[in-house]
């Protein structure tokens, strides 16, 4: 992006207010997360609150509790409840395809330090943030900054460039130093997520999968199928959905069907090793001639 970027322009505007709404419903989720309380019941009432103050949810509320890091949601009829553990809620927000993305754990486990870290990584990271930074030197300060509490930085997860309708683009911001990064611009927006954990720094895929996005269009003949690939392509286009929020029958079957065509893809809950505890903070910046802004605080 060059230098005479108007950070005025509507899209940063809309990057602004999904921003804002975010922060809004983050803080809302934070203050109903106790015992008892039903995943379902929040990532329903997050995402419906969402769309009330006027954005969509850019991709469906990550719920992960203890040694899962991303892409948990809660399923259509899930009963499970928050318990005395490490809650990671991950909210992404649109308007008109502008996103905002930020996350924070909730710790009812009793490793408030865990937390700490992740935190503090992203604080001075985001201290870091001017043009020209080097995302390998933010992955440096991050994982340095983790590895002083005692902790590992989960190493195989990243943050990333928010594009139009695209909830992952370039650049990567890394979780660790790297060798060679590449330079923020002026008008970047990027996401910056560090991950702490106890485990052994890196995450794995998992069995269960209820978050998946449009891989490429088709046509299919089986009716539930089109209906799905009409809502999915309208509603969400490439962005990643929930299996709860398609209103068709036997929704589940119908995108294993979809899956298996390779029409859309699946995220499948990536975790750490079992017994171990992952903490995440995520915020939302664009950077500015000297420094960043943060959109989601
Ligand atoms: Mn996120
Ligand atoms: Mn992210």
């Amino acid at each position: 992006m060059s230098t005479d970027v108007d950070l005025g322009s509507e899209p940063y505007e809309k990057n602004r207010e999904a921003g804002e709404i975010l922060q809004t419903v983050r803080a809302e989720a934070v203050d109903r997360i106790e015992v008892g309380e039903s995943h379902l019941e929040l990532a329903e009432y997050v995402e419906d609150h969402i769309r009330e103050l006027g954005g969509e949810p850019a991709f469906p509320v990550n719920v992960c509790i203890d040694e899962e890091a991303a892409h948990g949601t809660p399923s259509i009829d899930d009963d499970a409840t928050f318990g005395e553990e490490m809650i990671n809620i991950d909210i992404g927000v649109h308007v008109d395809g502008w996103l905002a993305d930020s996350a924070i754990t909730v710790d009812l486990s009793g490793n408030d330090e865990l937390v700490e870290a992740s935190t503090e990584a992203l604080e001075a990271a985001i201290e870091m943030v001017e043009p020209g930074i080097d995302t390998g030197v933010l992955g440096d300060v991050i994982g340095r900054t983790i590895e002083g509490y005692g902790y590992k930085p989960i190493v195989n997860l990243t943050g990333h460039g928010l594009g139009h309708w695209e909830q992952h683009t370039t650049p990567n911001i890394p979780n660790k130093k790297v060798p060679q990064g590449v330079e923020l611009e002026v008008g970047d927006v990027v996401a910056i997520e560090p991950f702490a954990t106890d485990g052994r720094g890196k995450v794995t895929e998992g069995n269960d999968e209820e978050i998946f996005a449009l891989e490429r269009e088709a046509s299919v003949r089986n009716r539930e199928a089109r209906q799905a690939l009409e809502h999915i392509t309208e509603q969400f286009r490439t962005l990643p959905f929930a299996t709860r929020w398609l209103d068709v029958s036997r929704a589940g079957m119908t995108l294993r069907r979809l899956k298996q065509r390779d029409i859309v893809h699946g995220y499948p809950v990536l975790k750490e090793e079992a017994g171990s505890l992952v903490s995440q903070k995520e915020h939302t910046v664009i950077v500015t001639e000297d420094g960043c802004e943060v959109t989601t605080r």
